[in-house]
């Protein structure tokens, strides 16, 4: 086997893609632009940079969708998943990471594997000859998008999502803010106490909301399309929604109660997640936004035990470049027009580090068993993966498509089971029992066992 795999793009798909393909003892080369060339969201030149969140969101594969990629990776030994794993900071039901030590992990992983070559350089066209799997995500570099957009003969879509700013734990003010997970949730006592809360009486939280509304935003540039991604609203754009909408979503005050008065029901509680392992760095949870920097600090400082914040990173917006991947992709995720190309990643129309990272692992596996002059197993519609990748690849309505989370409502319904919010729990246990089986059994048509460290039941 001479053919080497190309990948452009070291993020969560192409570092996902890059080991899956090695681990089959292909040559694989990554091409990866930072430091070289950056991008406004990346700060540093590892690869699998989360650029926002450190959090991979639900790691409960029984009742969630996100949940249950994370054990289909696991099972199939995936460099992000286990990596995240093995740097997992206390956030009850979520899986988050010290991103610092996580991302050097992956770099070093990577860089010691003997069949894998990192090179820093932008690439910028389609080479016609080759295997290459093109994984550039959401802020594919501008000359790359043009030519994608060249060979596509399709208008790349573009949208909006926002960051969500970081504060320094030592400017939080515990005297009026108090440690707990939603409901206690969580094994351990630190697991219970993983979110940092502040209260807000329905004073404040109106003189917030109003405070909100009136700050100055970042304008749209020229010719660039408004569109966001809902599960990524920008606060702002949810209050201009209605003024009770944040207390419905992340400022919601349920499964809490103030340490402080106990008592006293909080009318709206935000909430700020651990962002590194040393427990210096809190971000505000669900708090994206495209407020200016100035506003973002006054706004912000209303929230009671922020007042003295002090802000390791502020809020920001930022481009989403995708493919209209129905019309673009065939169900091995190549190229139509050019099949010796696949893309993988958030530029496929999926949304979020998990998805992402979850189409790079089977592009890497598909790419290597063509170089190899196999066929990879036609991968379960009934597991996650194989839920995300229908959807991409075809399940989606083209002329609408708009990138996607992993959810339930992507998987084949199941029979007998009831419907409606009192049937959900039963449901949802049915998909994943069955999306675990199909996934299983899909590893062993490539003579795999679940790999070490996937969840038990
Ligand atoms: C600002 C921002 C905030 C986000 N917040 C979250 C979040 O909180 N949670 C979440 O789950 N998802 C978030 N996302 C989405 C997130 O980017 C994706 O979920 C995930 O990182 C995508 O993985 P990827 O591998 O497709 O792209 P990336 O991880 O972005 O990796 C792409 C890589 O390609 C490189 N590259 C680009 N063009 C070229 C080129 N021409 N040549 C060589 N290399 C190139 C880039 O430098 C980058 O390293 C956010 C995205 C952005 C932009």
């Amino acid at each position: 086997m001479t053919q080497e795999l190309h990948i452009v793009g070291g993020g969560m798909a192409g570092s996902e893609a890059a080991w899956q393909a090695a681990n089959r003892g292909i040559r694989v080369v990554i091409h990866e632009m930072r430091p070289k060339v950056g991008t406004f969201a990346h700060q540093t030149e590892k690869l699998g940079e989360m650029v926002c969140s450190n959090s991979f969101r639900s790691d409960d594969h029984k009742q969630n969708a996100v949940g249950l990629l994370h054990w289909e990776m696991l099972a199939a030994d995936s460099l992000i998943m286990r990596t995240a794993h093995a740097h997992r900071l206390p956030a009850g039901g979520a899986l988050a990471v010290d991103r610092e030590a996580f991302s050097q992990a992956v770099t070093d992983t990577l860089h010691a594997h003997p069949n894998v070559t990192v090179s820093q350089e932008e690439v910028t066209d389609l080479p016609d000859q080759g295997q290459w799997i093109f994984a550039t995500g959401p802020l594919t570099s501008p000359a790359l998008g043009e030519a994608i957009a060249t060979v596509t003969g399709a208008d790349r879509l573009a949208f909006f999502d926002a960051i969500a700013p970081i504060v320094h734990a030592d400017s939080i003010d515990m005297g009026t803010a108090w440690m707990q997970s939603r409901y206690d949730k969580g094994e351990t006592e630190d697991e219970q106490k993983a979110y940092i809360n502040c209260p807000m009486t329905r004073a404040d939280y109106e003189a917030f909301i109003d405070a909100l509304l009136a700050a100055d935003k970042t304008e749209f540039h020229e010719g660039e399309t408004a569109g966001y991604f809902d599960g990524c609203l920008p606060i702002e754009v949810m209050a201009e929604r209605g003024r009770e909408t944040l207390r419905h979503g992340p400022m919601k005050p349920i499964g809490l109660t103030n340490a402080h008065t106990p008592e006293q029901k909080p009318y709206a509680v935000v909430q700020l997640r651990r962002d590194n392992a040393l427990g210096t760095l809190f971000n505000i949870v669900g708090f994206q936004t495209k407020m200016k920097y100035g506003a973002q600090k006054e706004v912000f400082r209303l929230i009671p035990g922020l007042q003295d914040a002090s802000f390791a990173r502020l809020g920001g917006i930022h481009r989403n470049t995708f493919l209209n991947s129905p019309t673009l992709l065939d169900a091995q995720m190549r190229l139509r027009a050019r099949p010796n190309i696949r893309f993988a990643g958030q530029v496929t129309g999926v949304e979020g580090y998990v998805e992402s990272a979850a189409m790079g692992l089977l592009a890497g596996r598909m790419a290597a068993a063509e170089i190899a002059g196999q066929t990879l197993p036609e991968v379960p519609q009934d597991s996650a993966h194989g839920a995300l990748v229908h959807h991409i690849t075809g399940g989606a309505e083209a002329k609408t498509f708009q990138p996607m989370n992993v959810n339930f409502g992507l998987f084949r319904p199941l029979d007998d089971v009831r419907g409606g919010r009192r049937g959900r729990k039963e449901r949802y246990k049915g998909y994943t029992d069955r999306a675990k089986a199909a996934w299983t059994d899909w590893l062993a048509a490539q003579g795999e066992g679940p790999a070490q460290g996937a969840a038990a039941e």
